[in-house]
């Protein structure tokens, strides 16, 4: 099933989505994002604006981070 995403870039964890089958979508104002893995849907679903603003760079990190927030 082809799924229709926003993004071409996981914006939690900078990974590339070959292509907008993720299996992983969250639907936010309006658009649909992708992600490679239900953590990065679940961190992005924590707090998706932090991610849409500051979307991670692909830098060949072998997993997601952690980013502390600021309080
Ligand atoms: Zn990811």
């Amino acid at each position: 099933m082809a799924t229709k995403c926003f993004n071409e870039v996981d914006p939690v964890c900078g990974m590339v989505l070959n292509s907008c089958t993720a299996d992983f979508t969250e639907d936010f104002e309006g658009k649909t994002y992708g992600f490679c893995s239900q953590k990065c849907k679940d961190l992005f679903h924590g707090n998706p604006k932090r991610h849409i603003e500051n979307p991670a760079s692909h830098v060949g990190m072998p997993g997601p981070r952690e980013i502390p927030e600021k309080h």
